[in-house]
């Protein structure tokens, strides 16, 4: 029996979890879910610069948000700084790795020179073989990792198929820095390996990178993870992506109304893929999910589609559960804070009863919630330009007449006022809209809103009633 698969999402916190950076985490989690494995959750805040506690939690919250677990604490990886030390000074004790002395004025010219010849920029090995015994004194070294020269480097990566690096590209990487700070490469191949991850799916600007990083594994004897470098996402333009076209932290996303498992679905058909299905819940996900299936050319973001999504998600989610998910949605909104300052019980229970109608319209929950902010707007209403114009265009009057009428149906319901206010258009020899969008403008002080009756039944017989004497007094 093989080993179970351990997978592992490693951000870097120096910013918040971005949109490419939620579909690798997915990508990860839909495997170890696949297989039966797990995921780690592994902090790349060796930066010290650079990383920051709010990115921490915010990678955190949007992974929570996201749905995306993963087993046991987050790991840090600057904590683990004195192991990465322990590894690099194995290797320098096994001859695989040497101190280097190098002073900047010499990397300078190294590097000026290579320039002037055309040639990539690569250390020349001078401390490869060189006595330790001629060091200058007080100088600190840095220790370098003795790459092979000779040969090639292979990644067998399960997406982008054998990739071959001649080994003469790579140069003697710093694995420790003067300072006994451990470099990138090292950390990373040690907590893998620490961690026991089997497998490492990650962006494919990590490929170079996962050849140095075989490398240091095939120097300390340890065995390679399975490799899966994924596509990159770009705009539908097939431009890189930029924040217009959707580069933005997965809270903007939370923000906009979107909701997880639309999120979820729409990730994972940025760069893989099950047959021509586009709609697919997580389940069928966590069942059909393969590292076959990622493709290797650019993934392209589309707003337009995980709107549609979007929307197709809010209407399929049951009534009671997409209340919940727009109480939840509220204080992440806009205005939602004053919406909740309202939400007792008995708003509830209207929200729900109004769920059906909300819902057909809306494709994410901001538009969910303005449609439903009429049920929460104080009387008198502050109508909008477009309901006031068609109030002060005879619909006053024309309410005048209606509200007796209206006031006279027994059973407060949809179904049976519609019918009285269609009988009262007909006797009065009126079209239905004449009398309908006034009944709008007053009910929901706007020109558009669900079903008119609908907003009649769920505003019930005496706030509507009110609502409506407000604007023919
Ligand atoms: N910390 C790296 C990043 O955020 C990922 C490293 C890896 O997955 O190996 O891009």
């Amino acid at each position: 029996m093989s080993s179970p698969v351990v997978t592992r999402f490693a951000p870097s916190p120096t910013g918040f979890l971005h949109i490419g950076g939620a579909r690798t985490a997915l990508f990860n989690w839909a495997y170890a879910q696949h297989t039966g494995g797990t995921m780690l959750l592994r902090i790349e805040d060796t930066d010290r610069e650079r990383s920051t506690a709010a990115a921490i939690d915010a990678i955190i919250e949007g992974l929570t948000w996201l749905g995306l677990g993963w087993a046991g604490e987050p790991v840090s990886q600057f904590g683990r700084a004195a192991r990465h030390r322990q590894v690099a000074e194995e290797l320098l004790a096994q001859g695989k790795a040497y101190r280097c002395y190098c002073s900047p004025a010499e990397l300078d010219a190294m590097r000026a020179k290579a320039e002037a010849e055309k040639r990539p920029i690569r250390y020349d090995g001078t401390w490869r073989d060189r006595d330790p015994s001629e060091a200058p004194a007080g100088v600190k070294p840095v220790i370098r990792f003795r790459a092979p020269q000779e040969g090639e480097t292979v990644v067998d990566d399960r997406v982008q198929g054998r990739v071959v690096i001649p080994n003469k590209d790579l140069d003697d990487l710093i694995i420790l820095r003067s300072d006994g700070n451990p470099t990138y490469n090292l950390s990373v191949v040690v907590d893998d390996h620490d961690m026991g991850v089997t497998h490492i799916i990650r962006g494919v600007d990590h490929l170079t990178n996962a050849a140095r990083q075989t490398q240091i594994y095939l120097a300390m004897g340890w065995r390679v993870p399975e490799m899966s470098h994924i596509p990159l996402i770009h705009g539908p333009d097939g431009a890189k992506l930029s924040k217009r076209h959707g580069a933005l932290g997965v809270e903007a996303y939370r923000a906009m109304g979107y909701l997880p498992a639309a999120m979820r679905n729409y990730l994972a058909r940025l760069g893989w893929s099950h047959g021509d299905d586009e709609i697919f819940s997580t389940e069928q996900l966590v069942e059909w999910f393969n590292l076959e299936s990622i493709g290797k050319s650019p993934a392209r973001f589309d707003f337009a589609k995980l709107e549609n999504l979007n929307g197709h998600y809010i209407r399929h989610t049951p009534d009671a559960e997409l209340l919940q998910a727009l109480i939840d949605f509220l204080p992440h909104a806009e205005g939602g804070k004053a919406m909740l300052g309202r939400l007792d019980d008995a708003m509830k229970a209207k929200l729900l009863k109004a769920m059906p109608g909300l819902k057909e319209r809306a494709k994410t929950l901001v538009e969910l919630m303005k449609s439903a902010q009429f049920l929460f707007a104080a009387r008198p209403l502050a109508l909008d330009e477009k309901a006031k114009q068609i109030i002060a265009d005879g619909g006053a009057e024309a309410l005048k007449s209606l509200v007796p009428v209206i006031s006279a149906v027994p059973h407060w319901q949809a179904h049976d006022l519609e019918a009285a206010v269609k009988a009262h258009a007909e006797a009065a020899g009126l079209k239905l809209g004449k009398l309908a969008q006034p009944l709008r403008a007053a009910l929901t002080g706007a020109s558009v809103s669900p079903g008119i009756f609908d907003v009649l039944e769920v505003l019930g017989r005496e706030e509507a009633l009110d609502r409506l004497a407000d604007q023919v007094r």
